[in-house]
């Protein structure tokens, strides 16, 4: 039967389309595509051609039942391109290149010694140059970037991050110009949602909310595999949901958020205050170089050493310290009073819990869950299931580079790197 839909002139839309639904059916021929994407087939081969020579797609020949001649079908050509992210947690760089179906080829970290945004942004250009040099191959001249704090997308600038002190710092700007790279900044924590949505523990899930929980906390609301943004790119920020107005005054000016009794940070003060009230715990030697750094005024043995942080803590409370356990528990009380709130009003298929703390060892998935189950309405909580990420360390960097993933053709269209 003759194709009666009309031929449509290709544009990047529809390109990036194809590629999409290559990228996503198992048997991909023109005709499956065309019928996906309610394209002609004329439109969808004359863009599997543009896509062809771009080195974007390959073509396979497969036997398919029942028919005597081999079809064709199409894949993403994983030889070709290479797509670049990168992310900044715990005062470290994590640098991915992965291949056009999102599989890390080859990965790098860089400590940064100072948590100043010079400090961040002279790393980030140093430490993508060495990395860049080291991938083997064409790249697609972006750069996907997982930042801390509220970012602005489309400007590139972290308009403010609170646990770190900083506002206002132009990342993309300062890569665009030092690299001619196009940067694609994106918060943190919704770069791994994005990660863990389509290769990890949020596969295949329709309504999914990932948490990521650091030095901050914040959130990836993806429904249908599309990351909310909101309306000025703080969707999410579920670190600042307020669960006392009479409590601590948190980083952003108000009062009693999430952050303030949950994050890593929270967990470190509050082990040391613990441990100052005269309590033991196996953290009371990191506690005393901490004492010890700061009477030295900043020139001494532990000058420049973190205060008693929130990895510590976990995995002190791993290894069954006490004290470290009722940090952990009293963190993962209000942990999971937050995420019944987001449960009600969300009522998603699954949470993911990751982040640097998330990803540890230890009780605090399984606390936050008895504590969301005591909150949350039993109609919404029963359709939920929360589990830990399932990527590893460089699963902000890898969201980070799916974010160079969904525009390709656009990138392969300008060259390479
Ligand atoms: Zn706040």
């Amino acid at each position: 039967m003759r194709d009666r839909r009309p031929i449509i002139v290709p544009d990047t839309i529809n390109i990036e389309a194809v590629l999409s639904v290559v990228g996503g059916l198992k048997a991909s021929t023109r005709a499956a595509v065309a019928r996906k994407l309610a394209l002609s087939r004329t439109t969808v081969s004359t863009i599997v051609t543009k896509l062809l020579a771009l080195g974007l797609i390959a073509e396979k020949n497969i036997q398919i039942e029942g028919r005597g001649r081999p079809g064709i079908i199409l894949d993403l050509d994983d030889t070709r391109w290479k797509a670049i992210g990168a992310e900044y947690h715990s005062g470290k760089w994590s640098f991915v290149a992965t291949n056009l179906k999102g599989k890390i080829l080859a990965d790098q970290t860089l400590k940064v010694q100072l948590a100043s945004p010079e400090a961040f942004l002279d790393s980030l250009i140093t430490g993508l140059r060495s990395f860049m040099d080291t991938v083997p191959g064409s790249i697609l001249p972006a750069v996907g970037i997982g930042a801390p704090g509220l970012v602005d997308c489309d400007r590139g600038i972290i308009i403010r991050a609170d646990d770190l002190g900083w506002k206002q710092v132009d990342v993309g700007p300062a890569v665009e110009k030092k690299l001619g790279l196009e940067a694609l900044l994106i918060n943190r924590n919704r770069a791994s949602g994005l990660a863990e949505a389509r290769f990890g523990a949020g596969r295949g899930v329709h309504s999914l909310v990932y948490i990521g929980i650091g030095t901050g906390i914040s959130a990836a609301l993806i429904n249908a595999g599309e990351l909310m943004n909101g309306s000025s790119f703080s969707a999410g920020e579920i670190g600042h949901i307020i669960m006392d107005t009479a409590g601590p005054v948190c980083g952003c000016g108000k009062r009693g958020c999430l952050h303030v009794y949950a994050s890593g940070s929270a967990m470190g003060e509050r082990a040391a205050s613990l441990i100052e009230s005269g309590r033991t715990s196996s953290l009371m030697a990191l506690a005393a170089a901490k004492a010890e750094a700061r009477e030295a005024g900043g020139s001494g043995k532990f000058a420049g050493m973190p205060e008693l942080s929130g990895e510590a803590v976990c995995a002190a409370a791993a290894e069954g310290d006490e004290l470290a356990l009722e940090c952990l528990s009293e963190a993962a009380r209000f942990l999971g009073l937050g995420i019944a709130n987001i449960i009600n009003t969300f009522n998603p298929d699954k949470i993911v819990i990751g982040g640097p703390l998330g990803l540890m060892d230890g009780p605090l998935v399984d606390l936050v869950r008895i504590q969301a189950a005591s909150w949350a309405m039993p109609h919404a909580f029963n359709a939920v299931t929360i589990e830990r990420g399932r990527l590893g360390d460089y699963v902000g960097a890898l969201g980070a580079a799916c974010r160079v993933l969904d525009r390709k053709y656009t990138f392969a269209l300008r060259g390479e790197y």
